[in-house]
């Protein structure tokens, strides 16, 4: 089968191989899974380790097949398999258990070992390819009606990590009713945490760099969130008129903006940050005053990376809301489909220097049509 890989620690390396297709019996106890992959979506980290900045080959390769963000179609299960079945829709997660108590509980994404494991990023081959083989443990159903947008379920769980973390945290207030959330980024995944955040029914003021108007301005507005440029509404002045933020979900890549993002969070708030930023960026900030405004405000901030299984399943939900709370919503945030593996080079184009790109996705196999319900 074909398949795209990268040969780690060299930069531009990305290209198509030809592998033996996966087999059943590579998971053991029944348990495997063969899914024909249809679409693969691509983001920050596929572009680092194409730049041969992060990612390594799975012990005993000298290649990574790249793509964690897969969406496909179940091919055949496993003896053992009895929650899903062929022609299926499904998702894999990301990230494969490693030795810590957290890893054992099935929550890998809390992982303390020093080295973790993901399928497409480190040690584990992705899912840029024709099939893959996993275990049921980490496949997760998407129904017919959102085959269209499935292959945003990776990027919208690391939004429901975040903002579930957030919720549970704050169950230290007793009674927490958060009003007002500011999305610092209005890339993918801020997009998606505004969605997310307008859906639990939150005010949302998003910041972005670039000046209105423009698709994720308007896509913003379009979930009735408000969208701010940053260089032109500063985001410490401008969280004085629309917050002060109960909740702010931080998803630039630019670290800087953390200590803003500290300084527009509102008494008893909590900060959720997600930017993987790997430089060594060094900024001069006020720290007494961040401190103290901390400290006398009972704020929290909080890293999250990644998602287990259960925020796949609180993404499936959301996105199904999302369909129906704000139609045609989802599809818009798909603006770059990449027609075939073969056509490898255009993708990473599109990635780094496309204009106007919310997500670039390869597709990889055509989407089969709907399914509706028959009566027989
Ligand atoms: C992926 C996560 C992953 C993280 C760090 C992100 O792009 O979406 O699943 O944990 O990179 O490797
Ligand atoms: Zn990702």
């Amino acid at each position: 089968m074909k398949a795209l890989a990268v040969f780690p620690g060299r930069a531009r390396s990305l290209h198509l191989i030809d592998v033996p297709k996966p087999s059943l019996d590579e998971v053991s106890n029944g348990r495997g899974v063969l899914v024909r992959v249809l679409r693969v979506g691509v983001d920050g980290t596929d572009k680092e380790i194409d730049a041969a900045e992060y990612g390594q080959a799975p012990p005993g390769d000298d290649y990574l097949i790249t793509g964690h963000e897969g969406f496909g179609q179940v091919d055949a299960v496993g003896p053992g398999v009895t929650e899903l079945a062929p022609g299926d829709f499904v998702v894999a997660t990301v990230r494969r258990p490693g030795s810590s108590l957290y890893d054992r509980i099935g929550t890998s994404d809390m992982t303390t070992d020093d080295v973790y494991f993901e399928r497409g990023i480190n040690q584990r081959h992705g899912y840029l390819a024709e099939y893959y083989v996993d275990d049921a443990e980490f496949i997760v159903k998407v129904p017919t009606g959102l085959k269209h947008v499935g292959v945003l379920l990776e990027p919208m769980t690391v939004v429901e990590k975040g903002i579930a973390q957030a919720y549970e945290i704050q169950r230290r207030l007793r009674v927490w009713r958060p009003k007002r959330a500011a999305v610092m980024g209005a890339g993918t995944i801020g997009l998606l945490a505004a969605l997310v955040l307008r859906l639990r029914g939150l005010d949302v003021t998003v910041f972005g760099l670039r000046p209105a108007p423009f698709l994720n301005a308007d896509l913003v507005g379009m979930l009735g969130a408000r969208y701010l440029s940053s260089a032109e509404d500063p985001v410490v002045e401008a969280s004085r008129q629309f917050g002060p933020f109960d909740l702010v979900f931080e998803a630039t890549g630019y670290s800087p903006v953390v200590f803003d993002s500290m300084q527009a969070l509102g008494k008893n708030g909590v900060l959720v940050l997600s930017s993987v930023t790997g430089g060594d960026r060094r900024v001069e900030v006020p720290a007494d005053r961040i401190n103290l405004e901390f400290v006398l405000g009972n704020k929290v901030m909080v890293g999250t990376v990644n998602a287990n299984r259960e925020y796949f399943e609180r993404g499936v939900e959301d996105m199904a809301l999302a369909e129906t709370a704000f139609p045609g919503w989802l599809p818009r945030l798909l603006t770059h489909p990449i027609a075939g593996l073969d056509h490898h080079r255009d993708m990473m184009d599109a990635l780094t220097s496309g204009s106007d790109v919310i997500k670039v996705f390869c597709e990889v196999a055509p989407l089969p049509p709907m399914q509706y319900a028959q009566l027989r």
